[in-house]
């Protein structure tokens, strides 16, 4: 399946010049999101991980269903002042603005293996900041998983040169 026949490109959203990759049209096609998380978890199966971590809003909609299929905990990322219990945060920019994300301390043991989801890779941004909060508690991250990257923007040179990336879909 091509995946990115089911992708929508927003013109100029959420500001004049980008081009916004939409995956509510892959989300509400019952088969291709199927088999979209089913091509991700045949791909992570094999990095034997103990958790996945997902920042919010779109980390989880993918996180969610990979960590189901994979028989793995599901950890959320949420904006700062979200979560209940105590947390670790960290502050980090956007392709278009900043902010501060935060994890819950004892979501993560020292020495579990963690993989990193969520929709898009652009600048990576979202993802360093999302690695160094699992670092600060202890853990390893193993690999990170997306559905999109688009490489004109070389999120993936931000990132531990030792990290498995897989994306299903580039532009
Ligand atoms: P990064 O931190 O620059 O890598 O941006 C990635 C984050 O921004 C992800 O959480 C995405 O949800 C969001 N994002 C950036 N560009 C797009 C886009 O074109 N479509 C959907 N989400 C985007």
């Amino acid at each position: 399946m091509d995946f990115k026949d089911k992708i929508r490109v927003i013109e100029d959203f959420p500001q004049p010049g980008v081009r916004f990759k939409d995956i509510t049209t892959l989300l509400k096609d019952g088969p291709a999101f199927r088999a979209a998380i089913d091509r991700m978890a045949e791909k992570i199966r094999e990095q034997q991980v103990d958790l996945i971590v997902g920042p919010e809003a779109r980390g989880f909609v993918v996180g969610t269903p990979l960590a189901y299929a994979l028989g793995v905990g599901f950890i959320p990322v949420r904006k700062a002042g979200k979560l209940p219990a105590e947390t670790v945060e960290t502050g980090y920019s956007l392709e278009y603005g900043k902010d501060r994300l935060a994890i819950h301390r004892d979501a993560i043991q020292a020495g579990q293996r963690i993989l990193i989801v969520d929709d898009l890779l652009a600048t990576g941004g979202t993802i360093q900041a999302t690695l160094n909060l699992v670092n600060e508690l202890g853990a390893e991250v193993v690999g990170a998983a997306f559905v999109i990257e688009l490489t004109y923007l070389n999120g993936r040179e931000k990132l531990p040169g030792d990290l498995d990336i897989f994306t299903l879909v580039q532009y």
